[in-house]
């Protein structure tokens, strides 16, 4: 394919950046959380994603918030990172990709090797302090034996304790920790928006992948790219930025870096 060409030489020239989506993972075997697969079918998004509410849903109902988690965690914990995660990684460590800008929340890039990651929408693998920003992460086994653990708890008053001695306290201030996850509604944490942004005004070249550019204001960032004098290649099943895109791959994330790769 002529594109797949085309892209790679722009791409070897090196100082790219990559944005990517739900796209990305879907590859991986993370449903999208709204389709008929999703998440949100079984449990409702203003209960168990909205904030202060997933605190009272958690109070009131501790057993639902255990069901919500478990399945929750148990959709990240049995993914893997799939050929494009391990391209953009391989790309990093030849110092063509200076970095990732991610709305994906499933550390499958840094599982593949990524370093420079900034995520906009949080990771769920870690825990922040919301005072002063402290973050703890936590490896996948550590999190599957959290809700194993889980899975065995039935009395309310133990499955609160047991949730909020996992979530456990920031060392600085010795207030309690939250999952570090933009929940609906809340704003995009401010220092990786400033960096997204930096980092796209500052590239030669911007690969969007697999986001449906309707998520605002992640949506944005690839403008930011284009106006500063980036050259945009877009890989998407359905392309979203036909408007500035400069190269448009209509195909599925990983089949367009396999046939990318080809000429790298
Ligand atoms: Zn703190």
């Amino acid at each position: 394919m002529r594109e797949f060409q085309r892209a790679a030489s722009k791409i070897k020239e090196g100082n790219v950046v990559v944005f990517t989506g739900l796209g990305v993972s879907c590859e991986s075997g993370i449903p999208t959380f709204r389709g008929s697969e999703g998440l949100w079918e079984r449990y409702n998004p203003a209960r168990y994603a909205t904030m202060p509410q997933a605190l009272f849903t958690l109070l009131e109902s501790p057993q639902e918030i255990a069901d919500f988690v478990i399945d929750f965690y148990e959709m990240f914990n049995c993914a893997q990172p799939n050929i494009a995660h391990n391209i953009i990684a391989e790309l990093e460590q030849k110092n063509i990709v200076t970095y990732v800008i991610t709305q994906n929340i499933d550390n499958l890039h840094q599982d593949a090797g990524s370093q420079n990651v900034c995520e906009l929408h949080g990771n769920a693998c870690e825990a922040i302090c919301i005072r002063c920003g402290f973050k703890e992460k936590r490896t996948k086994e550590d999190i599957a034996a959290f809700t194993e653990g889980l899975k065995s708890l039935r009395k309310r008053w133990e499955l609160l304790k047991y949730m909020m001695r996992y979530i456990g306290k920031c060392p600085e201030c010795n207030v309690r920790l939250r999952p570090n996850i933009v929940f609906f509604g809340e704003m995009l944490p401010p220092e990786e928006l400033k960096k997204a942004k930096e980092v796209a005004r500052n590239c030669k070249c911007f690969i969007i992948v697999g986001t449906s550019g309707v998520v605002y204001p992640a949506a944005n960032i690839p403008y930011e790219a284009k106006h500063s004098g980036a050259f945009l290649i877009e890989i998407n099943i359905v392309p979203s930025y036909r408007d500035i895109a400069d190269i448009i791959i209509e195909s599925p994330a990983c089949k367009a870096f396999e046939g990318i790769s080809k000429y790298l």
